[in-house]
């Protein structure tokens, strides 16, 4: 079914951290815009060029239904891309067409634990998945951003502990990788939810959950890559379609 779009219009923007912006979008186009149930909320953003339109991928951090608008927080990587330098340029007034929301994830109340982990580009929907933890639950959630200047406020319930890993030079996902690894498992069905850079998510975190852990694809079903680097999100598509493909024909070989 076809993704329903409209156009939102800028209302402001605040500068949380150096890297990461919040951009609220409201206007008209909101009364067009349907929340699902989802804690991992995600629209396409549509950014026309002079040779045709590009898509971004970016988590709804809140909807104010008072307010009439939904706020996006972007990570600020520097001046390469689409997204980023838009945020980074946004003024009340700017127009931006959105798809969706689509969505997957919301903690699952049933879960006797629950195991978080990401970077900056997934900060927003654990911050929105944290939030919509029952006050009883328990678990360890993992965020990975580029130094201590970029901890926001996130609040989690008591028994779950927040770990924040300053990456410094080493490459991203490397260290969320090596904390989720060194934490000691815990007892009882666990719900996962873990994305970031592809290539630490889906070649070190998604097997030691799935396969050393053995956790069922139903309670570990979102596990991804958001970003890859070096590639933009057209070449990160591409590298998902190519990882797709080799687990396949690996999975046909056996
Ligand atoms: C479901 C989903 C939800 C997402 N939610 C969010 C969100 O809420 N906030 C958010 O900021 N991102 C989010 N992302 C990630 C975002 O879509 C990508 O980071 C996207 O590539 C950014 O587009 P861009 O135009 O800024 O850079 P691109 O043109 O795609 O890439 C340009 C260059 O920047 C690098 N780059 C891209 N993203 C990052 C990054 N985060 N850190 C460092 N370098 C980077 C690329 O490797 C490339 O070299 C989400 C992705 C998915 C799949």
């Amino acid at each position: 079914m076809a993704r329903p779009r409209t156009t939102l219009v800028v209302q402001k923007t605040i500068r949380l951290t150096d890297h990461m912006i919040r951009v609220y979008l409201g206007g008209p186009g909101f009364a067009a815009f349907q929340p699902n149930e989802f804690t991992d909320a995600y629209v396409k953003l549509v950014f026309p060029g002079s040779d045709g339109e590009t898509v971004r991928t970016y988590t709804v951090r809140s909807i104010d239904h008072a307010a009439q608008e939904i706020a996006i927080d972007f990570v600020y990587h520097g001046d390469e891309g689409v997204a980023g330098p838009w945020a980074a340029a946004a003024a009340p007034g700017d127009t931006i067409e959105l798809m969706g929301p689509g969505g997957a994830y919301a903690p699952r109340p049933d879960a006797d634990w629950h195991l978080l982990a990401g970077d900056d580009s997934a900060l927003p929907a654990i911050a929105a998945a944290c939030a919509a933890l029952p006050a009883g639950a328990v678990g360890h959630v993992f965020l990975e951003i580029g130094g201590p200047a970029d901890e926001l406020a996130i609040e989690t319930p008591a028994g779950v502990q927040l770990t924040w890993l300053h990456r410094g030079d080493a490459a991203p996902g490397e260290k969320l990788a090596a904390a989720v690894r060194a934490e000691p498992w815990r007892e009882g069905q666990v719900h996962v939810f873990i994305h970031g850079e592809a290539q630490a998510v889906m070649h070190e975190l998604r097997p030691y959950i799935r396969k050393e852990r053995g956790v069922p694809a139903e309670w570990a079903s979102s596990i991804s890559g958001y970003w890859r680097r070096g590639r933009t999100e057209e070449g990160f598509r591409r590298w998902k379609s190519e990882l797709a493909e080799k687990e396949q024909a690996a999975r046909s070989a056996v």
